[in-house]
């Protein structure tokens, strides 16, 4: 028996083990790896450098087309259904605006044919992924400015590179 690493509620029974840590559920597990992330961060790499190579990264070239940036990480919905299974998920994709246009109606087109052949789950889930692509696709991430899923992104990069580093280098 053990407290949460995270929240420091007491765990009964069940909880999540992850190495030396247990936590009461997903979402502390979640938390707490995101500020380890932030912790890790604030003693390794200076603000300035990390918005340095934010902004590098995100006025990079397309990895999907090759084209001209600015890039950043877009969701896509896709929901598809077989008899009683359905299975929903959220795609990141790395690319430009009209990548992330292209994948967003691929997967606003492929949740339309098979999203609803599925009970009950298909009948509620694909309208809404079918809405969320909508969304996507008329309200598109702003390309003016790097999103918070992009940073988050390039700072775990950076970390894992330099921990790498330091663990070669010692
Ligand atoms: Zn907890
Ligand atoms: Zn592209």
């Amino acid at each position: 028996m053990s407290n949460c690493t995270n929240c420091g509620e007491f765990i009964l029974f069940g909880g999540i083990k992850d190495g030396l840590n247990h936590f009461c559920s997903e979402k502390c597990r979640q938390r707490f790896s995101l500020a380890a992330i932030e912790q890790l961060a604030q003693e390794h790499l200076p603000d300035n450098f990390v918005e340095q190579q934010v902004n590098e990264f995100h006025q990079s070239d397309c990895p999907c087309c090759g084209g001209r940036g600015p890039i950043d990480i877009h969701n896509s919905y896709r929901c598809v259904s077989l008899i009683v299974l359905t299975r929903s998920q959220t795609i990141p994709q790395l690319s430009c605006r009209s990548c992330a246009g292209s994948a967003k109606l691929k997967n606003l087109l492929l949740t339309g044919f098979f999203g609803w052949w599925g009970l009950p789950w298909g009948l509620v889930l694909t309208p809404l992924y079918i809405g969320k692509n909508l969304y996507g696709l008329i309200f598109p991430t702003p390309s003016d400015r790097p999103s918070e899923q992009l940073r988050q992104h390039v700072k775990t990069t950076l970390l894992i590179q330099i921990l790498d580093k330091e663990n070669t280098d010692t």
